[in-house]
């Protein structure tokens, strides 16, 4: 079944395509096409890959869905063709940020669906005007095809109610002012590889996993669901981010509105674009520059290192009381994946917990393998997040719904 998953966002549209056949294969594929559009470079562009390596660039248009049709336009036009006819694609699966209180798994797109993706846009003011383009898009070029959400929120749907609640009146909760948490697919996805990895059952696992990108949240995950996790109501709430602040006290944001002349869209700005470790070494928020700038004797950068490791500890000991226990610690996304040095200053401080990683294998982490101690209580896990496959995965068991319900 060929499977094409969209994930869109404000500035890139990232896109790929996926046979599986009749039994999902246990490591992920690599995707047959790799399509991928960037807004954010000047001129425009659109990548393209194929088993792997660059095979295609070219101009992307300005206009938005013209730059969509194009992208699926090379899976059939260009120097290598993936497919004969765009017919052969069976599923379009979409990433969709936010599913509210009503999604709770991955749904079939109806009108009804979409319209409430469009009801759920200032939850998600950067993505769902994206998600809704492609979708249109999608349908414009392949006709009545379906195409599935998958909620990035899903997989936290299950987090129990005194933990969804924030302490605020209770009428909030009711309107819908609840902790949903992000990041949700790459939660899934890890928690699923990591017992893999381990040959253990979902059941027997308790996991923190700790998604590290540019946005960064963790997971408290038991029995293969999410229990608890870092972000809230929205992707702010939590640890400290590439350009994100994380948990602050809201008085802050009241003491700013009432005596810094300062604007709510200011706000919006500071908050989610200047704060983080971007506002505390104020250059950038990207972990590379700042440990190197670090290394360079650069105070201000090992303010911000040491704060985002301390809170990073302090989430992940939470997440750890959430599940009474731990069993497996998974590092994953940019930071995650690739900075020996976050994981082991983490680590380091968290030896109580029965942490204990071997410094030799963190240095030379591969994807997918196991860096703690033979003695560590807890196994610690490099894990290459793969949300693309999740997508895929889900618009394929979507199909066999008899299997889903087993
Ligand atoms: P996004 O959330 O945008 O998908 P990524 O998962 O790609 O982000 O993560 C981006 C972050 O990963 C950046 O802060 C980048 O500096 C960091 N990163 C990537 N490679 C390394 C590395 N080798 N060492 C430290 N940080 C890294």
């Amino acid at each position: 079944m060929k499977i094409l998953v969209f994930n869109g966002g404000s500035s890139s549209q990232k896109s790929c395509l996926y046979d599986i056949g009749e039994t999902l294969p246990d490591s992920p594929p690599h995707p047959l096409w790799d399509g991928q559009i960037d807004w954010g470079i000047s001129p425009a562009q659109i990548i393209i890959k194929t088993g792997g390596s660059k095979t295609m660039t070219l101009p992307a248009p300005r206009d938005r869905r013209q730059a969509l049709k194009e992208l699926i336009f090379t899976l059939i036009h260009g120097d290598q063709p993936i497919l004969n006819s765009l017919n052969e694609i069976h599923r379009v699966g979409h990433r969709v940020v936010h599913g509210g209180s009503r999604y709770q798994q991955s749904t079939l797109i109806t009108p009804q669906v979409e319209a409430e993706i469009e009801r759920l846009i200032p939850l998600a003011p950067n993505h769902h005007p994206s998600h809704l383009e492609g979708i249109a898009t999608v349908r414009q070029i392949l006709g009545d095809i379906p195409q599935i959400a998958v909620f990035d929120t899903a997989f936290h749907a299950q987090i129990p109610d005194f933990l969804a609640t924030y302490p605020i009146p209770y009428q909030w909760f009711e309107q819908g002012i609840r902790r949903y948490g992000f990041h949700g697919i790459s939660h899934q996805y890890c928690a699923h590889r990591a017992a893999y990895l381990l040959r253990r059952e979902s059941h027997e696992l308790r996991i923190i996993n700790c998604h590290l990108g540019n946005g960064a949240s963790l997971a408290a995950i038991r029995n293969g669901i999410s229990i608890n996790t870092t972000m809230g109501f929205t992707p702010l709430e939590g640890l400290m981010m590439g350009t994100r602040c994380g948990s602050i006290d809201p008085s802050i944001l009241i003491y700013l509105l009432k005596n810094q002349n300062i604007s709510i869209d200011e706000l919006n700005t500071l908050l989610f674009h200047e704060s983080g470790l971007k506002g505390i070494w104020g250059k950038s928020g990207d972990m590379r520059e700042i440990i190197a700038s670090w290394n360079g004797g650069d105070k201000r950068a090992g303010l911000a290192l040491e704060m985002y490791i301390e809170r990073l500890k302090s989430a992940i000991g939470s997440m750890a009381a959430t599940l009474g226990g731990l069993d497996c610690l998974v590092f994953t996304a940019g930071v995650g994946e690739n900075s020996a040095f976050v994981r082991e200053r983490t680590c380091d401080g968290l030896r109580f917990l029965g942490i204990k990683l071997d410094t030799t294998l963190n240095e030379h982490a591969t994807s997918d393998s196991d860096i703690a101690t033979p003695d560590s209580r807890v196994r610690i896990l490099v894990i290459h997040t793969q949300e693309d496959w999740q997508i895929a995965t889900e618009c394929w068991l979507y199909n066999c719904s008899s299997l889903r319900r087993l």
